[in-house]
This record gives C-alpha cells, structure tokens and sequence, in this order.
C-alpha cells in the first residue's frame, strides 16, 4: 500500500536513541530519498518498556495510531510468527498492507556502547536498517548483496543469506558494507515510483517488480533485512 510517502514519522516506541541522534537519522533519511521523502516528524511513542513485541503487532498500533508514512524505532526484540526460531527474530520488517516499517535496534550492537566509536557505528546501523525498511515502504524489494552503489558500497537494499553469514557476520557483511546511496536499479524505480531526481543517477536498467503484498509480512531476518 502506497500512500502519501513524502512525510515520514519517525516514531520512537520505547527506544534509548537520544532525540538529536535521531534527527541526524532523519535528516540523513531525508538525503537518502531526496525528492521522495520531503519531510519527517519525530514522535515519541508512549509505550510501556518490554523486552519483545510482535512486530506485526506493533506495525499495527502505529498505524492505528499515525496512519501514513510511518518508521518505528524500538529497542524490543521484534518477534514473528516464524516456526523456525532462528528467523523469528528479526531487525526491521514492514507490514505491507499500509506503510508502517519497524525496526529494532537491539541486536545492532554486538558489543558494549563504551565510547564513541561504538556509539557511532550503532547509529550507523540503525540508519542503514532504517533506509531499507523506508526503501520496503517505497515499494522497494531486496535484492542480492553484489548489487552496489555508484559508490562502490552496498545498496540499501542488499541482502544476504543468514545461513552463510551467521548473525554477527550478516551485520558486519551486509549492514556494515552498505552505504547511503541506492543502486541503479533502485534508482529508477524510485524515480519510475516517485519521480525522485538523484544527484547520483544517470543510468537506466530494468526495473524492479515489488513483491509487496505477496506475504503477510516482509521479515527482514529471514531475508534479514
Ligand atoms: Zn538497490
Ligand atoms: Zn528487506
């Protein structure tokens, strides 16, 4: 479901993220989809602390709650109703009957947020997290890890296979290795979508075809966002 997409709420649901960090997430979100994506608000969810929640669930309330255009950021677990215990754990996922994505940001962190570094390197992932989840709510569908930006960086959108990487390697390979700048192809269907003008584009490949709406719900651990 594609509505107006141009104003992104940003909605805090029982996150630790400061306000300010968030803004710089928003502002770079902003960037990211320049021409697509016009203007964000921040909210802060009033929601009673837990350690998961169901991520459908919680795509739900924040509809119910702020309809449109809508990014929640959590510290819970978010879980899905997955048999296999191995993927019902997820980072970020997006219910593709409105335009509510989530994502958690508590495995993003492997270690101790001890210094700026570490701080630095969360805060990137919860964007790069983010900017895929956003990207699902544009209609954007994953696509394997060797599609790069111009950059020479992962696209936003990149995936990989769980299996292969394991858990900490899938952050450090595919999160890590993504940058801010989306591929050609994902380019032109922004642009195709939304009519984004992109500094960067200047090539037109095939389009892309969403799957959005072919499952219940698109479960970035499976495909781990
Ligand atoms: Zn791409
Ligand atoms: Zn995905």
């Amino acid at each position: 479901m594609l509505g107006n997409t141009s104003v992104l709420h940003i909605v805090r649901a029982g996150s630790d993220i400061t306000y300010s960090s968030l803004k710089v997430i928003g502002n770079r979100i902003l960037d990211a989809f320049h021409g697509t994506i016009k203007e964000f608000k921040l909210t802060r969810h009033k929601a009673p602390v837990v350690d998961s929640i169901d991520a459908y669930f919680l795509t739900k309330i924040l509809h119910e709650e702020y309809g449109g255009h809508v990014l929640g950021i959590t510290d819970a677990d978010l879980k899905t109703d997955d048999a296999d215990t191995f993927y019902n754990s997820i980072f970020g996922g997006k219910n593709p009957q409105n335009d509510v994505a989530v994502v958690s940001t508590k495995k993003l962190c492997t270690d101790q947020i001890d210094s700026v570094k570490a701080y630095d390197l969360f805060l990137e992932r919860t964007l790069k997290v983010s900017l895929h989840e956003v990207g699902h709510n544009l209609g954007l569908t994953d696509h394997a890890a060797y599609q790069t930006a111009q950059d020479g960086s992962l696209c936003p959108m990149s995936r990989g296979e769980y299996n292969k990487f394991g858990y900490i390697g899938y952050l450090r390979a595919i999160i890590d290795g993504r940058g801010t700048d989306f591929c050609d192809e994902c380019l032109y269907f922004l642009r195709k979508m939304h009519g984004r003008k992109h500094r960067f584009a200047k090539m037109v490949k095939d389009g892309l075809e969403s799957a959005a709406g072919k499952k219940r719900f698109l479960r970035t651990a499976r495909n781990v966002c």
